[in-house]
């Protein structure tokens, strides 16, 4: 999270930009919007351009032999609960809620639905949970010992964070890409270091002006401005950042490299070959933020794109 205005003055201008953006984007088409902040329906053009970014990464990746894993946007509750997410981001989690009781509150329901009152009283939270971030249902599936090696994990889907904006950046439903590897303290460390060289040249590759920043997650209340103190001493999580709007602001995270220490390896009991507490480091890529970056840097036609840049996205046969 990287988003320190200086000013009153600056942060309403700032405001201001990031609507005149959002606006252009719903008037070229290439965002749909929803009645609920942060949700939208994208174009083809914008698809083509995820595309793209997915078939780069990809080919960005492949030396590291990656596992490829793919799991739903929903996850289990149980294994949401075997981590602090809801303790340090309450406010961003999402529980899915259905109905599961009887005739008679299903009778109260629809007379509340028909009267024009609130019918979610009568809903109870299910077994499942939005993923927050999508590497976490695969920290759940690596219990036990990891071979020698560690794993190497190639990971994409739908993360949902209940941040609803003006701002379309920050989505409430968007796609990650992540890379994980999970193994010896030493070698997490060394991926993560490496990654973050990688994944910056790949960006500015694309033409966009990247820079690296040390990251501070908007961790929940006072225990999680602790958090954020040891976050950034340890330089844990490192954010690769693009101006989008001037001066007014230093610039928008599209992607980030993380130390997770034993942060969720510890929580699913992951041990590295000797049979110590395993450590986890991910680099990951905001799909709809870089996307979004291109557009704002090279403009909203794609087809008028730098031709280095379309080269890179497949994007010249369309
Ligand atoms: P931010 O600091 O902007 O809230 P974050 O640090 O919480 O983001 P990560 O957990 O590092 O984000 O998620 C990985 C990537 O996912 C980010 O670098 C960003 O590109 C993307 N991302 C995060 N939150 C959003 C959002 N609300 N909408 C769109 N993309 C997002
Ligand atoms: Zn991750």
């Amino acid at each position: 999270m990287t988003d320190i205005a200086t000013s009153d003055d600056t942060a309403t201008q700032l405001a201001t930009a990031r609507i005149a953006f959002r606006n252009e984007l719903l008037d070229a088409g290439i965002l749909i919007a929803s009645s609920v902040a942060g949700v939208y329906g994208r174009s083809g053009t914008f698809e083509s351009i995820i595309t793209g970014l997915d078939a780069l990464l990809a080919r960005m990746a492949a030396p590291l032999n990656a596992q490829v894993l793919r799991f739903p946007p929903v996850y289990p509750r149980v294994d949401f609960e075997r981590t602090d997410y809801i303790a340090s981001f309450p406010d961003l989690s999402g529980v899915v809620s259905s109905f599961e009781r009887g005739d008679k509150e299903h009778a109260a329901l629809l007379s509340a639905r028909a009267d024009g009152e609130a019918w979610d009283g009568w809903l109870d939270p299910t077994d499942v949970v939005l993923t927050p971030a999508i590497c976490h249902p695969l920290y759940a599936t690596l219990e036990g010992r990891l071979p020698e090696e560690g794993g190497v994990f190639d990971l994409a889907g739908y993360g949902f964070r209940h941040e609803p904006s003006e701002d379309p950046m920050r989505m409430q439903s968007f796609r990650m890409r992540e890379f994980v590897f999970v193994g010896t303290p030493d070698a997490a460390q060394v991926y993560r270091d490496s990654w973050l060289d990688r994944a910056i040249e790949t960006l500015a590759s694309l033409g966009l002006a990247v820079d690296a920043v040390p990251a501070n997650d908007p961790f929940f209340g006072r225990a999680g401005r602790m958090l954020v103190n040891a976050q950034l001493r340890e330089n844990l999580k490192v954010e690769i950042i693009v101006p989008l709007y001037g001066d007014l602001h230093e610039g928008t995270a599209i992607a980030s490299a993380n130390c997770q220490r034993d942060h969720l390896t510890a929580a699913f009991g992951i041990l590295t070959h000797d049979g110590d507490v395993a450590h986890g480091a991910c680099v990951a890529f905001g799909m709809e933020r870089t996307a979004l970056a291109l557009l704002r840097t090279h403009g909203l036609n794609p087809a008028e794109w730098p031709e280095g840049v379309r080269d890179l996205l497949g994007l010249c046969s369309t």
